[in-house]
């Protein structure tokens, strides 16, 4: 018996296998819980299905979450084939490239727009969607993926980080709403890691050596790290845990100086 078995879980945001949702999906897979996927476009179910063959998901269905009716027919084929739903993963995040560089001040109403409502208001949408599937099965975690850039200004993260700091107090407030019905919400922050998403951030590479050099392990983060974080926080291990965003940074978050 593994942590997770019996367990169903919906994993949003995996583009290829460098993808922080892949480690999470793996890591999820080894404790023995069943997974479901969502794919953006044609060029993205091409990378995602053999993934999603390799941890032998039945449910891979396109989801882009700026489109309630997807989001409406992805939870549907869930509870199509499993009756309910136990997990939720959201790792998905996107500005446009011009407002991840420059000043922050330059940033146009339609790119903020953007990033808001992909990267925080998804999890609002995604949540409502689950519930009903959760309340099914007696309760159900939730798990997203957040930035130090939420509460510190990092330059270029830009509007990125006003929408992970919005995403992070979502997290406080969606934990207050569904606590009641056994649901617990919480985010990893995670130090950098270099996957598709973070290619499009100017200056990535200096980010990463950086929190290298100031945190107190010396060294950066592995996705398997946050991989193991979140089947933590989606386990009983953490039952008593919610609205709360757990830092997986080598302990970066910590230091002044
Ligand atoms: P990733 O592999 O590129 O994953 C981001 C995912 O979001 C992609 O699958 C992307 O699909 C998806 N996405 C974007 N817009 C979407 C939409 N409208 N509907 C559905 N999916 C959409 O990069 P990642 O680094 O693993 O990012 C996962 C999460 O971790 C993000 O929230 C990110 O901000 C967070 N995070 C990353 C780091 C890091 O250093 N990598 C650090 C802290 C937090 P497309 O590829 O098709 O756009």
């Amino acid at each position: 018996m593994g942590l997770m078995t019996g367990k169903v879980a919906a994993v949003f945001g995996v583009a290829n296998e460098r993808s922080l949702g892949w480690a999470i999906a793996q890591a999820l897979h080894q404790e023995g819980a069943e997974l479901a996927f969502n794919y953006l476009g044609e060029a993205l179910e091409r990378r995602v299905r053999p993934l999603a063959s390799e941890v032998g998901a039945k449910v891979v269905l396109p989801c882009d979450v700026t489109k309630d009716d997807e989001i409406a027919a992805f939870f549907d084929g869930i509870k199509q084939q499993y009756g309910g739903l136990d997990l939720l993963i959201h790792s998905v995040a996107f500005a446009d490239r011009r407002d991840l560089q420059g000043a922050y001040v330059e940033t146009s109403r339609e790119g903020f727009a953007l990033a808001l409502n992909v990267s925080a208001y998804s999890l609002v949408a995604l949540c409502r969607a689950a519930l009903p599937l959760m309340e099914a099965r007696g309760g159900g975690s939730v798990v997203t993926l957040s930035y130090y850039g939420a509460e510190k200004v990092i330059p270029r993260y830009n509007v990125m980080g006003v929408a992970k700091a919005a995403l992070e107090a979502s997290v406080r407030y969606l934990a207050a709403d569904l606590g009641p019905k056994n649901i617990r919400v919480n985010a990893i922050s995670a130090g950098p890691v270099k996957t598709l998403a973070s290619a499009g951030i100017s200056g990535f590479k200096e980010m990463l050596h950086f929190a290298e050099t100031k945190a107190p392990l010396k060294r950066n983060i592995s996705q398997e790290e946050v991989g193991r974080a979140a089947l933590f926080l989606c386990s009983q291990l953490a039952s008593g845990i919610t609205g709360q965003v757990i830092y997986v940074d080598a302990g970066y978050q910590i230091m002044g100086m």
